[in-house]
C-alpha cells in the first residue's frame, strides 16, 4: 500500500502531527519540526520526543512514511558568507531535530543565488552545505525538493539537482523530492500519461529514479513553464488528473512518502481516498 498523506499541522507540538494525519486517514505525513518562519526554536525536550514517537507508533507511522520539511528562511546557496553560515547552522539544527525524533528524511528547497553569484557557484555552495549537515548528523537523508524556478531559486532543472548530488560526498544520504506543481511550472509536462512518461524518463536519465525519495502531490494554478509556484487542489488547475493515475501505478512511488500540499485542507481526506482508488495493483 502506497504511503499517501498531507503536510499536516504540528501546532501545539510535534506530537500533534501524527494525530492530525490519522484524522484524515493518511498513512504518510509531512510536518515542520519548528516554526517554519522563524530562525530560533526551543530545543526539543525528551518529553516532546517521546510523545512524538509514542503517537507515531500508536497510529502506525514509521520513519519511511514521514517527510519533515525545513524552514522557509534557509538558503543553503546564499551568496553572502554571514547569511550562508546562518542558514547552514539552522539546517544542521533541522537535521539534528529529525535525528532526535528518529526520522530518516528531511525535505528542503536547495537555495537561491539572489543574482549575486553564478549558478555553478550557488550549486557548489548548496552541495557543501549538505556535506556539512550530513557530517553533523547521522541516519537522516537530505531530500532536495525540485523548485518551480521562481526568482533566482535553483533546483528547477533536473541537471541542477544532478549537479548538487554529484558534489555530495555521501550519496547514500541524499535524494530528491519531486513536487508535481513545481515540476510542471519549471517546464516539464505532466498533463498526460505520455507527457509523464517522457518527464520521468528524463528524470531517470539525468538524476536517476533510485534517487527519488519522496513526492509532493499538488495541482498547479500556474501554467507549464511559467516558473510561478502556485499550488492548487488535485482536481483543479492546469495539471489534469492523468498524472495522478500515472503516479499511483508507477513502481518508483511504491514505498516513498507521497504528500499533499494542496490548498484546501478540507479536501485532503477526499483527495487521499481518490488517490488510493487510482491504484490498479
Ligand atoms: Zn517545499
Ligand atoms: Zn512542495
Amino acid at each position: 500500500m502506497r504511503f499517501i498523506g498531507a503536510h499536516v499541522s504540528a501546532a501545539g507540538g510535534v506530537e500533534n502531527a501524527p494525530i492530525n494525519a490519522h484524522k484524515i486517514g493518511a498513512n504518510a505525513f509531512a510536518l515542520f519540526t519548528k516554526n517554519q518562519r522563524r530562525w530560533q526554536a526551543k530545543p526539543l525536550t525528551s518529553r516532546d520526543i517521546s510523545n512524538f514517537k509514542a503517537n507515531c507508533q500508536r497510529f502506525g507511522y514509521r520513519p519511511e512514511q514521514i517527510l519533515p520539511h525545513d524552514s522557509y528562511l534557509i538558503n543553503l546557496g546564499h551568496p553572502e558568507a554571514e547569511a550562508l553560515a546562518r542558514s547552514r547552522d539552522a539546517f544542521i539544527d533541522e537535521m539534528q531535530r529529525c535525528q532526535q525524533l528518529g526520522l530518516t528524511l528531511l525535505n528542503f528547497h536547495p537555495g537561491s543565488h539572489l543574482k549575486q553569484i553564478s549558478e555553478a557557484d550557488c550549486l557548489a555552495r548548496i552541495a557543501e552545505s549538505i556535506n556539512l549537515a550530513l557530517d553533523a548528523s547521522s541516519g537522516v537523508t537530505a531530500v532536495i525538493e525540485n523548485t518551480a524556478g521562481q526568482g533566482s531559486n535553483l533546483g528547477h532543472r533536473f541537471e541542477q539537482l544532478a549537479t548538487i548530488i554529484d558534489q555530495v560526498d555521501d550519496k547514500s544520504r541524499v535524494g530528491v523530492c519531486l513536487d508535481t506543481c513545481h515540476t510542471f511550472a519549471a517546464g516539464y509536462d505532466l498533463s498526460s500519461i505520455a507527457a509523464c512518461e517522457a518527464t520521468f524518463a528524463e528524470f531517470d536519465a539525468i538524476v536517476g529514479l533510485h534517487n527519488l525519495k519522496a513526492m509532493h502531490l499538488n495541482g498547479s494554478k500556474s501554467a507549464l513553464g511559467s516558473r510561478v509556484d502556485r499550488h492548487h487542489s488535485l482536481h483543479q488547475g492546469e495539471l489534469g488528473t492523468e498524472l495522478f493515475q500515472f503516479l499511483m501505478n508507477h513502481p518508483a512511488t511504491e514505498s516513498i512518502p507521497l504528500v499533499l500540499e494542496t490548498i484546501d485542507e478540507t479536501l485532503w481526506q477526499e483527495e487521499i481516498n481518490w488517490l488510493r482508488g487510482l491504484q490498479t495493483a
